[in-house]
């Protein structure tokens, strides 16, 4: 039997996005279920965590929601297992944890400082796993012109730059989970 794979999702809490990034963020966990992954997630029911969520119970996949115990109302009813911590940055490690791939869907600055920090621990080699983020309707253009900026001024060396990718496409990115 194959081995489970894992991919986390890190996704918006914003429920006053323009649905079509929502729309972008169902066919991305559709593929992802189609391609075997288990999906891992914040687990809640807001935002685009809700619409993915909802997505993976229609594709009849598996997902682990990892949420700190002080958001428990916002609690996703039907995950197939509920992580709980107690703060958000053992949130973000739990939700990391043993997963081999990390997809940033177009989020705020939580979704910032989950892809961020992923990166970061990438680059010092304690995390293992592709990172991508949907590049959307250009949705990550001025994340990419930052990084690109940090390896013109010495800041980031262009290995660790490359840790990182922006499929434009659902095709694209899962071309690249395969
Ligand atoms: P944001 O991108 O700012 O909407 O934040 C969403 C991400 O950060 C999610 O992946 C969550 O893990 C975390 N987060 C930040 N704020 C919230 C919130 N109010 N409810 C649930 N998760 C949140």
């Amino acid at each position: 039997m194959a081995l489970e794979r894992r991919i986390v999702i890190f996704c918006s809490a914003s429920g006053d996005i323009d649905p079509k990034l929502n729309q972008a963020a169902r066919e991305a966990t559709r593929a992802a279920c189609s391609l075997g992954y288990t999906i891992v997630s914040g687990g809640t029911v807001r935002g685009t965590m809700g619409v993915v969520a909802d997505e993976v119970v229609k594709a009849g996949g598996r997902h682990i929601g990892v949420l700190p115990r002080f958001m428990r109302e916002y609690a996703y009813p039907s995950l197939t297992e509920t992580v709980w911590t107690d703060t958000m940055a053992e949130r973000k490690e739990r939700m990391r944890l043993g997963t081999s791939a990390a997809l940033a869907l177009p989020g705020g600055i939580g979704t910032l400082d989950e892809l961020v920090e992923t990166l970061t621990l990438a680059k010092l080699h304690l995390y293992d796993g592709k990172i991508f983020a949907l590049n959307i309707d250009g949705f990550f253009d001025p994340l990419i012109a930052l990084l690109d900026h940090y390896v013109a001024t010495g800041m980031l060396d262009a290995p660790s730059r490359a840790l990182i990718s922006f499929p434009e496409t659902v095709e694209e990115l899962a071309g690249l989970l395969k």
